[in-house]
């Protein structure tokens, strides 16, 4: 599987800031305000995009394998 998107998914919670996916991943993620994902990030960190996804605690960080076209990752 290949990451072909990650995006801040607001539709049921807001980005707190909090930062913790920014301390998993600060190659993909970045935090200046809410969440924004860095232009040069590198989607073949499949492992830490994921941990970064499962460490936010209002699940706000979602992930698109496959140009599926859906949320794949957290369900
Ligand atoms: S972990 Fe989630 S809530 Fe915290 S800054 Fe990242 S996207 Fe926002």
């Amino acid at each position: 599987m290949v990451i072909t998107r990650v995006w801040l998914d607001e539709t049921e919670n807001e980005c707190t800031m909090c930062g913790a996916c920014e301390a998993v991943c600060d190659s993909v993620f970045e935090v200046p305000e809410k969440m924004i994902i860095k232009e040069d990030a590198d989607f073949s960190l499949v492992d830490e995009i994921k941990e970064a996804a499962d460490s936010c605690p209002v699940a706000t960080i979602a992930i698109e394998f496959d140009n599926s076209g859906n949320r794949d990752y957290p369900v």
